[in-house]
């Protein structure tokens, strides 16, 4: 598949080195939401006043579309 300029320069879902810093998509007091590359693969992490921190899988970026299982060239 061929990637889009918008999601090869995505700044939320390329992760470069080893620092698997949570990339903050929104940061708002009553809610608070990131992609982060584990171990396991890439989730959304969410967290809010009630809810606390939640993480869920993801298989295509949120942001930019790119599908987040496919190896990157
Ligand atoms: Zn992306």
């Amino acid at each position: 598949m061929k990637l889009t300029e918008k999601q090869k320069n995505c700044p939320y879902c390329h992760e470069k080195g080893a620092d698997h810093r949570i990339k903050m998509i929104e940061d708002d007091p009553d809610g608070q939401a990131g992609l982060v590359l584990r171990q396991d693969g890439w989730h959304l992490w969410t967290a809010d006043p009630f809810t606390f921190e939640v993480l869920y899988p993801i298989g295509y970026c949120p942001m930019c579309g790119r599908p987040l299982n496919e190896e990157e060239d």
